[in-house]
């Protein structure tokens, strides 16, 4: 039998996952498929491989990137960690719960580093169409090689997306943004707090790029942050120079109008106003369409595609868990293509998939919420030999952060936990998060 081809679309920490994922059934003696990963960046991390650029990159293409500096972790490090690489074994010691962006991005990339699999990805290399076979039952793979200028086309038997649902930014219109006098900018663009010291900034959104955003304005000095919510205001105690307004209405010169009749004088507009998933390599009969949520459409066990089982996607649910979660797609992805797990027919994994939505929207509260997607990571790794740990466990991190958020949002960072990977408590970061300017990674490990 010929050596099926599999293609992993992105090397972020979903792609990467599944490299790993592959590599640790190598090394316990299993054969493989051959594994092509394509990654359009000419390094791997995802959103976690900082640049600078805005726009487009140095080959055209839409910069990926909608991270900014700065960024710290904006959950706990312990409901994320690896089962089978701790941040104890990477960093040689254990470390402070909200580690800044350069600091996860080591992490990641170490784990990786040590599974040898950068040689399974062609860099610079945009997936530019997937087109499925019917005759042969396989995909048709074409590609955009930067590097060379060339596009080239290959067959694989299995297409594993993991492209990212947040670097696509939704983009919505308020009349007088043509004309106003100031900086308009979505979140995505986001890159460096600094620029809007001393200025008064309004942010549209009411998630986590809105409070991450104004965070980040408000420890580097901006005059003021102003927040416009659609539905309802995020609600924390904020600093004082910090408001929370009902919806933005229209903008006129440097003055912004919202639904209660307030205004205000703003030097700058920060849409923090969602992205969308967006696939433009796929045709409409491989393409998924989902809201951000919990239970993404049309994907039985939130990973394989259902009118197409040989096709999955990696980490396209909206993100409680992450990189152990994306671990646990992972597992269970490769053990389907290694035909070690049965997959169902279409009608039964369209059952599913009704199943996990009918659950989710049994309740909007929080900790429902993280309790429901604990149990899905609990569910996959059930199923396959990913190390177990203790999932309740990264729940209560996740709850204990919700408290620790509501009691002082400029200062929940400064929490630790316990990792339960190790059993070690995390230490207290040496400074102050609002304090913390300096966050580059030999400042940050600093005993
Ligand atoms: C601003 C922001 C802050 C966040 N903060 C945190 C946090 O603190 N903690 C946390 O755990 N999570 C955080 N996240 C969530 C984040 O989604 C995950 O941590 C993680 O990066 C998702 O991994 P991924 O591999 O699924 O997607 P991505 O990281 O988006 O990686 C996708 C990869 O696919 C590549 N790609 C895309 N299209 C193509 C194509 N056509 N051809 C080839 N390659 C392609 C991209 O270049 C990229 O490398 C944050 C997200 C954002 C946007």
């Amino acid at each position: 039998m010929t050596q099926k081809r599999v293609a992993v679309i992105g090397a972020g920490p979903s792609g990467l996952a599944q490299l790993r994922a592959f590599q640790s059934a190598a090394q316990k003696g299993a054969e493989i498929p051959e594994i092509v990963c394509f990654e359009k960046q000419d390094n791997w991390g995802g959103l976690w491989n900082y640049t600078w650029r805005t726009g487009l990159d140095e080959n055209g293409e839409p910069v990926h990137c909608s991270m900014y500096r700065y960024l710290w972790s904006n959950g706990p490090k312990e409901g994320l960690e690896f089962a089978d690489y701790s941040f104890e074994e990477h960093f040689g010691k254990q470390i402070a719960s909200y580690p800044p962006r350069a600091v996860l991005f080591d992490y990641i990339e170490g784990r990786v580093l040590k599974a040898d699999v950068r040689k399974w990805i062609r860099f610079n290399s945009v997936i530019r169409w997937v087109q499925y076979n019917e005759d042969a039952g396989n995909f048709t793979v074409t590609v955009h090689d930067h590097s060379k200028d060339s596009t080239y086309s290959e067959d694989f038997d299995h297409v594993i997306v993991a492209s990212g649902h947040f670097s696509t930014p939704n983009v919505p219109f308020y009349e007088g943004f043509d004309t106003f006098n100031g900086r308009v900018l979505h979140a995505h663009d986001f890159r460096d707090a600094r620029e809007f010291k001393n200025k008064d900034i309004l942010i549209l959104g009411s998630s986590y790029s809105a409070e991450d955003i104004g965070s980040q304005c408000w420890k580097y000095g901006c005059k003021s942050v102003t927040v416009a919510y659609r539905n309802a205001p995020m609600g924390f105690d904020w600093p004082d120079n910090w408001a929370e307004v009902p919806a933005l209405v229209k903008v006129d010169g440097r003055t912004a109008y919202f639904k209660d009749g307030s205004s205000r004088e703003v030097d700058a507009i920060i849409l923090c106003t969602g992205y969308k998933h967006f696939f433009n390599f796929l045709p409409d009969d491989l393409r998924l369409k989902t809201a951000n949520r919990l239970a993404a459409a049309d994907l039985y066990k939130g990973v394989a595609w259902v009118h197409n089982p040989k096709l999955f996607y990696l980490g396209m649910q909206d993100q409680w868990f992450t990189f152990n979660m994306f671990d646990a797609q992972a597992w269970w992805v490769r053990d389907a293509i290694m035909g070690k797990l049965d997959i169902p027919g279409e009608q039964a994994m369209l059952a599913d998939v009704k199943e996990r939505e009918a659950r989710e929207e049994a309740s909007d509260d929080a900790k429902y919420a993280i309790k429901y997607q604990g149990d899905y990571v609990q569910e996959l790794i059930d199923e396959t030999d990913y190390p177990s740990f203790d999932v309740d466990g990264a729940c209560e991190a996740f709850y204990q952060w919700k408290k620790h958020k509501s009691e002082n949002i400029m200062g929940f960072r400064n929490n630790c936990y316990k990792s339960v990977i190790t059993g070690t408590m995390a230490p207290v970061h040496h400074t102050p998060w609002k304090d913390a300017l300096d966050d580059t990674m030999p400042v940050y490990l600093q005993n």
